[in-house]
């Protein structure tokens, strides 16, 4: 019989390792360990639809209660791991020693907080598991005016989703375009203009220094330009750090993230990382160590950790991809742009349908696409293929790209 499977981490990363294993026939016992006291659930609602009641509470599991009895999965709940002993293969929960034959790091990561967050009046939040979306649920229904500090995918999510139910938001992002880090000019332009046509405030090259507050409660936000603006509800979204501290104590290498291999093993040989804690190197990034915050990462790093248990090792090769809804647009990535020189358009920017090629030299590095679902599925095959349109292809919207694959 083969050894025991610990996994860290109820998440994405954590429940795909569970189904992978089984699906690959693994007899061992499984034990998903889970900080928090729900079964595994789906991130992605809570910044769209949950927040204004759309999508409510029976929807997110990720699989029934059952779903893990009939696979003899053993979940523990409000049980996180304090520590790990890699010499001895135990993991400490509890104060309990659990001992494995592979262990999992799937620790997902946490939000990046402000200084002035630590006693903050009751209103502010960030966002990033279910008790954080109630209480900004709860919060939304009476709520007149949100400020959201941070333009990047979360904020504007949560931005478009409170502006539809009825309040007034502005949102503060210190860079000079909205997802400045992710997308292409043209996209941050597309996508300020349209929340801005929804009727968001966006406040670019603008932060906030601090709150005001009146009876424990938040009032409004000082800006750093001086003035001050009323809000009764401050939501924080300015990235995340990854969970490493369960690695470091135990002595694995990291940096921004659990190093992996191409395996998604670390450094102890019995141990993994995959989803938003682990850092690898990826063949779409130059070979870089990236450390990638999304479904498709954390679900194929599940499925390349469970071929290693299993036995028939893969290297982890897939395309990176991500998407993003923002009101009634959606944002997909595939690839990653990191090294990208040049990009051109395609589609039809005014009618809100069109995708941005990024090109090193002639080779398609990466496709956004909004609104644009067919470029983006062709754009996942063409970089997979590492085939590389002609810019004047790409450009050109009668040119059918799949003829290329
Ligand atoms: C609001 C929101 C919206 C998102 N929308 C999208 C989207 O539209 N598209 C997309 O591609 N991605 C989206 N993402 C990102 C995506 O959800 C994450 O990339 C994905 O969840 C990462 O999976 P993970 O398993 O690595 O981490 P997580 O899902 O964060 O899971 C990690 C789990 O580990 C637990 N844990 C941590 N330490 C311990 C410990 N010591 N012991 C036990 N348990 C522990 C945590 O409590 C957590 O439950 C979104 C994320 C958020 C927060």
């Amino acid at each position: 019989m083969p050894g025991p499977v610990l996994i860290v981490g109820g998440g994405q990363a954590g429940v795909q390792l569970c189904m992978a294993l089984r699906r690959e026939k693994y007899q061992g016992a499984i034990s998903l360990y889970c900080e928090e006291p729900e079964y595994p659930y789906h991130r992605p609602p809570l910044s769209k639809s949950y927040v204004t009641g759309a999508t409510d509470d029976d929807k997110l599991p990720m699989r029934p209660e059952s779903f893990y009895e009939k696979n003899a999965i053993d979940v523990y709940l409000n049980a996180p791991v304090t520590s790990v002993d890699i010499h001895r293969s135990e993991a400490s929960v509890g104060g309990t020693a659990v001992g494995y034959s592979s262990l999992v790091l799937a620790t997902g990561a946490r939000p990046r907080r402000l200084d002035w967050q630590n006693d903050a009046p009751a209103g502010v939040f960030s966002l990033r598991d279910l008790s954080d979306a109630r209480q900004i649920r709860a919060g939304l229904q009476n709520c007149k005016s949100l400020v959201v500090i941070g333009a990047g995918f979360i904020g504007l999510e949560l931005a478009a989703a409170a502006c539809a139910a009825g309040v007034q938001v502005t949102v503060f992002e210190m860079a000079d375009r909205v997802m400045g880090r992710a997308v292409a000019p043209t996209i941050s332009t597309f996508f300020e203009a349209t929340h801005r046509a929804a009727g968001v405030d966006i406040r670019l090259g603008a932060s906030v220094s601090g709150l005001e507050h009146s009876d424990g409660q938040v009032s409004g936000v000082q800006c750093a330009d001086g003035t001050t603006l009323a809000a009764d509800m401050v939501v924080v979204g300015i990235g995340v750090t990854p969970n490493v501290e369960l690695a470091e104590q135990a002595g694995i290498s990291c940096d921004n993230g659990i190093l992996v291999d191409e395996h998604c093993r670390t450094e102890a040989s019995s141990v993994f990382a995959c989803g938003d804690c682990a850092a690898h190197r990826n063949r779409f990034a130059g070979g870089r160590s990236v450390r990638l915050e999304s479904i498709q990462n954390a679900t194929d790093q599940a499925r390349t950790i469970a071929a290693s248990i299993a036995g028939e090792p893969k290297p982890y090769t897939a395309v990176p991809w991500f998407w993003s809804d923002q009101g009634s647009h959606k944002l997909q990535m595939a690839g990653l742009a990191f090294d990208a020189d040049s990009y051109i358009e395609r589609g039809d920017r005014e009618g809100g349908r069109f995708s941005i090629f990024h090109y090193r030299g002639d080779k398609l590095l990466a496709v956004d696409s909004v609104n644009e679902s067919r470029d983006h599925m062709v754009a996942r095959k063409l970089i997979e293929a590492a085939i590389s349109p002609g810019q004047d292809q790409a450009g050109d919207p009668g040119f059918d790209l799949k003829s290329l694959i």
